[in-house]
């Protein structure tokens, strides 16, 4: 019976794909560096490689802060400080509390429904924080954990420790992790051995050794998982 929701924000609830490709786009104008169409793709390519760095915990959340823009500028070799255009875009991007459709009825519906809804994000405090602020979102979350502000990312249990704590630690059967990303959202419930939700709206292929409890498509989908098993069918 899950009691305890606990979801992933980007791509999950929020529309990260549209928000980081408009603030990429006025962080490059902002800072005069030419765009073509290879620009927005080059920057996705080492942004990924540097979250994957960090889901790994070879590199901290701090370091990416950097790390990635310093990577990009090299790539299409053009010259800037990475901290300064790093700091634009997230400026640009804490702007942004686009959801994904549906969501914020979803989590209204759950929210009266009388479930704990928290939030559970490898992110950046600000970025995160604004964003959820601005979508009218913060009362009705129990918790929010972001990885910056405790220095540790999921799939780190000492990470979900956190949010746990603040629910005043819940049994983890009674939780449900909700989340689009294997390595993060999922890897990380199934190391504190609560239940997953693998959030796939695209149907990509999943990994042969990473299985979450469920996979839904949709908001309809994830609710039926909810609602069904927390009803004890
Ligand atoms: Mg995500």
């Amino acid at each position: 019976m899950y009691k305890y929701l606990l979801f992933d924000a980007d791509n999950t609830l929020f529309d990260f794909t549209r928000a980081s490709k408009v603030a990429f786009a006025e962080t490059m104008l902002h800072f005069g560096i030419e765009q073509t169409e290879e620009t927005y793709p080059i920057y996705l390519e080492i942004n990924k490689g540097c979250w994957q760095r960090l889901e790994r915990g070879e590199i901290t959340p701090r370091e990416i802060k950097s790390l990635r823009f310093k990577l990009f500028l090299d790539a299409i070799t053009a010259t800037g400080n990475p901290l300064e255009i790093n700091d634009f875009y997230l400026q640009m991007l804490a702007e942004k509390n686009y959801l994904l459709d549906g969501a914020e009825e979803m989590l209204r519906e759950l929210k009266s429904e009388g479930y704990s809804l928290s939030i559970i994000t490898n992110g950046l405090k600000i970025v995160q924080r604004p964003r959820i602020e601005r979508a009218g979102l913060t009362h009705i979350f129990d918790a929010i954990t972001v990885s910056e502000e405790i220095g540790i990312a999921k799939p780190d249990p000492r990470f979900f420790a956190d949010t746990f704590g603040q629910l005043d630690n819940p049994q983890a059967e009674d939780v449900l992790i909700i989340g689009d990303n294997l390595l993060s959202d999922i890897q990380g419930g199934i190391n504190i051995g609560a239940d997953t939700v693998w959030y796939n709206p695209h149907g990509k292929n999943g990994s042969t050794n990473i299985s979450p409890t469920y996979e839904v498509r949709d908001f309809a989908e994830l609710r039926k998982v909810i609602y069904e098993k927390s009803a004890g069918v």
